[in-house]
């Protein structure tokens, strides 16, 4: 088989978890929700109904596109994108074309160099529910429109991964930071967060020209877990691979993942791009952001993982495996850094609490940082040997090292480190350093 090298592209949406909804003011929390309670004329796409801008879902997005370094737009408005289809009764989707809030953004893999270019995030709304069910013994789809109109973020980014792994790591990224701000819970069981993923195959032979791309592309799409779209990714590739080994052509189309045969299989095909017939939405009007707010808002953005990340290392010295398992859950990073600080003044190092935390999960069993520093000084102390034993162990090395006790009385004060470990030796490394030395001088200066 020929060598390929793949060209693979993103587009995320994300639901943002705003009070209400993106353009009208019923609840936005809908996941579980009894069918079409959460509606009004607007979300349910009635003629007439008028929609207004959500404020909160905008500054979100803007926060999102800032934390990946974004450019973000001083103009930016709301697009009608028409299509046709049940979950969409107005028969168009509000969401933004030419100028969406953020655009060229990058991402940047710290380890392999590499850099992903972002061309833009942008708001829209997303659709109403299908649901597929057998009503009295006939096939029903029914539409609950709890979800339609609940903001939907989608970021887009530029075909510049090469592999399924590197996909992985930067949508952990985009998930970490979505929680991070607290603008969204990104879960995928809930449909919070949503991948999809277009890729070519391009020969080595085209490998020198860099701009050029395939003329056609696959889209993968429904995939909601990480671990199957890393392999429905792989596997994609490697039936584009044999395709056009064999000198056969790709067809342009939508595929889906059969997470029992580990395959990709065929959906839609797309004939040729659609025209939406994108024009700007005439109920709402334009954004306009200063310089100066999106400067504030720039401020405002201290907790993001890349930062963290920076200060788990710096500050604590952790080791980068153990960093990385921090940073996928803030609440746990909040816990450490608690647990750090109560544990200081009884000399409980961070390294201790990070080795108790993720080998131990012993912040599941102490909810509060301060019970599970406190049973760490208890467990920490059982450890240590009695005053007895300690009293007793020096005895016997001074007795048997002469030789040190004198030079330490002649004034060769670094002979303590040699005596010290005859001591932990005696006591089998259970003495306490602090009160070994302690004790050590004393005796020797009688
Ligand atoms: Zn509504
Ligand atoms: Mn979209």
């Amino acid at each position: 088989m020929k060598k390929y090298i793949p060209i693979i592209g993103l587009e995320v949406h994300i639901e943002l978890s705003t009070y209400s909804k993106m353009f009208c003011g019923c609840n936005s929390d809908h996941f579980g929700k009894k069918a079409n309670t959460l509606v009004c004329p607007v979300c349910l796409g009635l003629p007439g109904a008028l929609p207004f801008a959500n404020r909160e879902a905008i500054l979100s997005t803007i926060k999102f596109g800032l934390a990946f370094g974004c450019k973000i737009n001083n103009l930016s408005k709301f697009d009608r994108k028409h299509y046709f289809y049940p979950d969409l009764p107005k028969g168009y989707q509000i969401s933004q074309y030419d100028e969406p809030l953020c655009i060229s953004g990058e991402f940047n893999f710290q380890k392999t160099k590499t850099k992903i270019r972002i061309r833009r995030v942008h708001l829209e709304e997303d659709t109403a529910k299908l649901q597929h069910q057998v009503v009295e013994g006939k096939k029903v789809t029914l539409v609950d429109f709890n979800r339609s109109g609940v903001p939907l973020m989608e970021l887009v980014t530029e075909p510049d991964f090469r592999k399924a792994e590197d996909v992985v790591l930067f949508l952990k990224e985009v998930q970490i930071v979505a929680r991070y701000l607290a603008i969204s819970n990104a879960d995928m069981e809930k449909g919070s967060m949503r991948l999809e993923a277009n890729i070519s195959l391009k020969s080595e032979e085209l490998k020198m020209n860099n701009e050029k791309l395939p003329n056609y592309k696959v889209e993968l799409k429904n995939i909601n877990s990480f671990r199957f779209l890393k392999k429905a990714i792989d596997s994609e590739i490697e039936r584009q691979s044999k395709l056009l080994s064999m000198g056969e052509k790709v067809i342009q189309e939508t595929r889906g993942f059969n997470e029992l045969t580990g395959k990709t299989f065929s959906q839609r095909v797309k004939e040729e791009a659609q025209d939406y017939r994108y024009f700007p939405e005439p109920d709402i009007p334009a954004i306009r952001f200063s310089e100066d707010e999106i400067k504030e808002l720039k401020l405002k953005l201290t907790q993001l993982p890349r930062l963290v990340r920076e200060r788990l290392v710096s500050e604590y010295g952790l080791r980068s495996d153990y960093v990385e398992i921090f940073v996928a859950d803030k609440d746990r990073v909040r816990y450490f850094e608690e647990a750090v600080g109560l544990g200081r003044s009884a000399e409980v190092t961070s390294s201790v609490i990070a080795e108790l935390m993720i080998n131990k999960n012993m912040d599941k069993a102490f909810p509060e940082p301060g019970g599970f520093v406190k049973k760490i000084i208890e467990l920490t102390k059982v450890k240590y040997a009695s005053a007895d034993e300690v009293e007793k162990a020096v005895a016997q090395t001074l007795t048997e090292n002469p030789k040190a006790v004198l030079d330490y009385q002649n004034g060769k004060g670094k002979v303590i480190g040699y005596l010290i470990g005859k001591v932990q030796k005696e006591l089998k490394g259970k003495g306490e350093i602090k009160k070994i030395n302690q004790l050590l001088k004393e005796r020797m200066s009688k």
